[in-house]
């Protein structure tokens, strides 16, 4: 069994909230990283952060909103600062935007602006200030979340979609852009995952979670510690060659 040791490094998990970010930050603890529990929901973060201290880790919350420019800024300075470094990031926060769940004739621009906003623009925000800082300091590892909607078309969900495949043009953009700087950047694809994210989707159609867990090749849906392990492997030693990789997953989906 590959174990590994992030003793002495620093973690920061952007949406560590909630969903795969805090199972992701649970994760880092574990493999001994100080973990950045970065969320624009302060009570949520600091319930990760309470888990966090109850492995024996050390953790740390940050308020962030991953689209606002100044904030994400200080929270890379902010962690970098109070906790000595910055190694890896999992840029993780983002939403589903089925409040604007339409077909693109009758979408709406606010929904539009605001996934892109968050989904999009948030991780480049990321991706800019920890490369800042990893760049200046012997480089690092970065994992962004993108999704399956990252590579296939989902009816009703255009601006989400349009967003991922962004994350997944950033990734491999940044992979480049960076690779001789001692910093890889990487990207996961989760298919269906059990969160609150999922929950809140299904929440209208009492059938809807099983017909979503039956459509999988797996015939069933991923849990969030199932993603959280394939960021750890990617920010790790373990994965020294790979950059630009969007790691699916998702129990085969993106397979089909
Ligand atoms: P979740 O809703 O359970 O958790 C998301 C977290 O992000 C929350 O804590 C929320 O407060 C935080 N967040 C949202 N907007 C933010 C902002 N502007 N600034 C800072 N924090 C913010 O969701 P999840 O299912 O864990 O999703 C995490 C990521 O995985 C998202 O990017 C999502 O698009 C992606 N994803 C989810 C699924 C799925 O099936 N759940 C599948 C593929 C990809």
């Amino acid at each position: 069994m590959v174990s590994f040791d992030f003793a002495g490094k620093v973690a920061l998990v952007t949406g560590a909230g909630s969903g795969m970010g805090r199972s992701a930050a649970l994760a880092f603890a574990q493999a001994g990283a100080v973990v950045v529990v970065a969320d624009r929901k302060t009570a949520a973060g600091e319930e990760t952060v309470s888990l966090i201290d109850k492995l024996g880790a050390r953790a740390h919350f940050i308020s962030v909103d991953v689209s606002d420019s100044k904030a994400v800024a200080s929270m890379v300075d902010e962690a970098a600062d109070k906790l000595g470094g910055l190694h890896y990031a999992f840029n993780n926060a983002g939403i589903d935007g089925t409040s604007a769940y339409a077909p693109i004739a009758d979408g709406d621009e606010g929904g539009w602006d605001q996934v892109i906003d968050i989904n999009l623009k948030g991780v480049w925000l990321c991706l800019k200030h920890e490369i800042r800082h990893m760049a200046a300091h012997g480089g690092g590892a970065i994992v962004n979340n993108a999704s399956i909607g990252g590579f296939r078309g989902l009816a009703g969900l255009s601006p989400y979609v349009a967003s991922k495949h962004g994350v997944v043009g950033l990734t491999r953009t940044a992979a480049i852009e960076y690779a001789r700087a001692g910093i890889r950047v990487n990207a996961v694809a989760p298919g269906a995952i059990k969160t609150p994210m999922f929950d809140r989707g299904v929440s209208q159609d009492p059938n809807l979670s099983a017909a979503i867990a039956e459509a999988q090749p797996m015939g069933r849906v991923g849990q969030p510690e199932e993603v959280a392990r394939a960021v750890i492997w990617l920010c790790s030693d373990q994965a020294s060659y790979v950059t630009g990789e969007c790691l699916s997953v998702d129990g085969g989906f993106l397979a089909r």
